[in-house]
């Protein structure tokens, strides 16, 4: 096999710990630990899903670059994937992403532009938009914001195993939003399985979050590819809050993830708390190691 056909089949963890006391014993919290993907998140699947339709599509022609804005992961997957692949990639990035991920790419032999860093992903993105107007030629644009690819590696992956993994028992699912691929392409497909299931999406309780990651939509770029409707409740996620599960999550369940999987299990304790019985599934988008560098998180 080769690598990227190693991406997904993911695990899916109970967690007992850190949720005792917080939700009804009948209450079963699960997590989908991304980081087991080879490039290390969740982004693994979106980034694989849109190289290979652009490899199928006949619309990279020899010489084109690979072009995208990210704010780190779909970053890495894509360097990984166009290593594997053979493609060069050039990335738009916030001056402000963290010296792991800065690392990572230089690693993988990306290209990286750095964009203002208080624009943050938008910033990346208007810079990425306006290098594909000005050399269309030159740059296949993946664009995750608005290709349906992104969603659909959720729609026949993430959900299709969750659904198999839960035996068909799941009945909330939890996820953050970014790109919102994640939480649009499973929703979709889980409401398709079960349209009783309950679809719950996380953001950050403000602009100004520390939550890597995630999109607070009211002031941000809304990604193409959102689907309002999937949404069955929104939850705004506290910064401070969720970094305390995050450390919890390390030492008393040996899960160590980055800020936006500890901002996820917020959100489905948040829901948890108001059943009497339920299976919550969400979804952990990356380890720690890739913020190690960031000691306010872990001390
Ligand atoms: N958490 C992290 C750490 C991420 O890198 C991303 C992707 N931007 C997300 C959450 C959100 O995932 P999605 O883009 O599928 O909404």
């Amino acid at each position: 096999m080769a690598l990227v056909d190693h991406i997904g089949k993911t695990p899916l963890v109970r967690l007992e710990r850190v949720t005792r006391g917080l939700v009804p014993p009948e209450v079963e919290i699960w997590a989908k630990l991304e980081s087991f993907n080879p490039g290390g998140s969740v982004k693994d699947r979106a980034a694989w899903s849109i190289i290979q339709d652009a490899e199928n599509s006949g619309r990279l022609r020899p010489g084109m670059l690979l072009l995208d804005s990210s704010s780190g992961n779909t970053g890495i997957a894509y360097g990984m994937i166009a290593a594997a692949r053979g493609h060069r990639l050039v990335l738009c990035l916030p001056k402000n992403a963290n010296r792991e991920r800065k690392q990572l790419l230089a690693a993988y032999g990306v290209e990286v532009i750095e964009t203002d860093p208080l624009e943050g992903s938008d910033g990346a993105i208007r810079q990425a938009r306006a290098l594909v107007r000005d050399y269309p030629e030159r740059y296949l644009y993946l664009d995750q914001y608005s290709n349906p690819a992104n969603w659909l590696a959720h729609y026949h992956g993430t959900a299709t195993e969750l659904w198999a993994q839960t035996q068909g028992r799941i009945s909330h699912w939890v996820a953050g939003l970014g790109t919102t691929g994640t939480f649009v392409g499973t929703s979709r497909r889980l409401k398709e399985l079960n349209p009783e299931i309950h679809c719950a999406a996380v953001q950050p309780d403000s602009p100004y979050h520390g939550l890597e990651g995630l999109k607070h939509l009211e002031t941000a770029i809304i990604p193409a590819i959102y689907d309002p409707q999937l949404v069955d409740q929104h939850l705004a996620a506290p910064t401070e809050e969720s970094i305390l599960l995050l450390r919890r999550l390390a030492r008393e369940e040996g899960i160590l993830v980055g800020p936006s999987a500890a901002a996820a299990l917020w959100g489905a304790i948040q829901v948890g708390q108001n059943l009497k019985q339920g299976v919550v599934v969400t979804l952990f988008p990356d380890g720690g190691e890739r913020y190690l560098s960031e000691a306010h998180l872990w001390t």
